[in-house]
């Protein structure tokens, strides 16, 4: 047998740690960054990692890439992809990761908490066995050590001592296991939801359209898009655009009443309707079109008229098993098609 060079064995078994604790699948790429860190653990990259994962939070994809690994694609990150098509929306961006982030802190903190958990039931285990032991200690006392009243009264208080203490901290992990399902609750809402509108955001709608139940449809999927949006921010300044955004998303959800209605970027929605045809889909549209036309917006604190806003919207009926990207496309095309037709109109196909 050749032994090992002193020292390999140990960096091997550190890679292996890394890659586990940080969730990376143990292919070339993820090895030799881990194995960078491993054997330079002093160097600029593993200075970085400590700095990244101090409080023990995981590597994000965009730490490990911004250190000089590479990071393959898996189902999270091809949805970031179809993210990045919109300009416009870094503030919003900003705000997702953010929630994104928080959601990450939060699942760490859930798993300290399953790891105390753990260590209570150990705990909780070695505790029966010690009261088993001393049950049979005070039943059957071998001959000569007799127990005595000072033993009982010795082994009891230091049970009831235990018991006590495990009574606290199961209250105080109940407590801390409610705060943090609450918080969880909130990051995963704050994840999906757009901050300005309070409308839901891409993720969410890739979410629903992935998760749509076939038995609902057939569905159909339009981007609507506001006219000439540029001009409003360019002439009453940008806080009015963005309250014409809120109002532009309000109406959308009111008039498309349980249907699916999200921002989807800068000044553009995309609508998932279930259970309508594609005439039947262009024919509401038509209607929601015409209602934002015949609006007349005015400036709340002078009362100065904004005049109409319009939108164009593209429709596609959404075929059996095609991906987001594959419908969000065609409905895209279409939109542009009503745009270069004059916009304020529906273009369905
Ligand atoms: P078109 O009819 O061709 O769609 O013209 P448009 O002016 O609406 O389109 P364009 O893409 O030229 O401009 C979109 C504008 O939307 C530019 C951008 O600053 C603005 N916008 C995007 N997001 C926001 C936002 O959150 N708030 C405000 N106020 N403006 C935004
Ligand atoms: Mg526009
Ligand atoms: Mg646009």
């Amino acid at each position: 047998m050749t032994a090992r060079k002193g020292g390999e064995g140990d960096v091997f078994a550190r890679i292996g740690a890394f890659l586990s604790e940080q969730g990376l699948s143990p292919e070339p790429s993820h090895y030799s960054f881990a194995y960078s860190i491993v054997t330079e653990p002093d160097g600029v990259i593993a200075q970085a990692v400590r700095r990244l994962t101090d409080g023990g939070f995981r590597l994000q994809r965009g730490d490990i890439e911004s250190l000089g690994g590479k990071v393959s694609l898996g189902a999270s990150a091809a949805a970031e992809a179809v993210q990045t098509r919109q300009p416009d929306i870094s503030h919003a961006d900003a705000l997702e990761e953010n929630a994104a982030r928080l959601v990450a802190e939060t699942q760490a903190q859930v798993a300290d908490f399953t790891t105390m958990m753990q260590a209570m039931q150990n705990e909780t285990r070695g505790f029966g066995r010690d009261l088993a032991e001393s049950a049979a200690a005070i039943a059957a006392p071998q001959v000569g050590h007799a127990v005595g009243l000072e033993a009982i009264a010795r082994i009891t208080g230091t049970m009831l001592a235990r018991v006590r203490d495990a009574e606290a901290r199961l209250a105080s992990a109940t407590r801390e296991a409610e705060a943090l399902r609450a918080k969880l609750d909130e990051a995963n809402d704050t994840a999906r939801r757009d901050a300005l509108t309070g409308l839901p955001n891409r993720r969410a709608f890739e979410e629903s359209f992935v998760t749509r139940p076939e038995h609902d449809g057939p569905y159909c999927l339009a981007v609507a898009d506001i006219d000439r949006f540029k001009r409003i921010n360019d002439i009453h300044g940008h806080p009015v655009g963005d309250r014409v955004l809120c109002a532009v998303g309000r109406l959308l959800v009111e008039e498309c009443a349980g249907q699916l209605v999200v921002r989807h970027g800068g000044e553009e929605f995309a609508i998932l309707l279930r259970g309508m045809t594609l005439a039947q889909a262009a024919d509401h549209l038509d209607s929601v079109r015409a209602m934002m036309a015949a609006k007349r917006f005015r400036i709340r604190e002078s009362d100065q008229p904004l005049g109409s806003v319009t939108m164009s919207i593209g429709v596609t009926a959404v075929q059996f098993g095609e991906d987001s990207a594959t419908a969000f496309d065609r409905a895209d095309r279409l939109l542009y098609t009503a745009k270069a037709e004059g916009r304020d109109r529906v273009c369905a196909a």
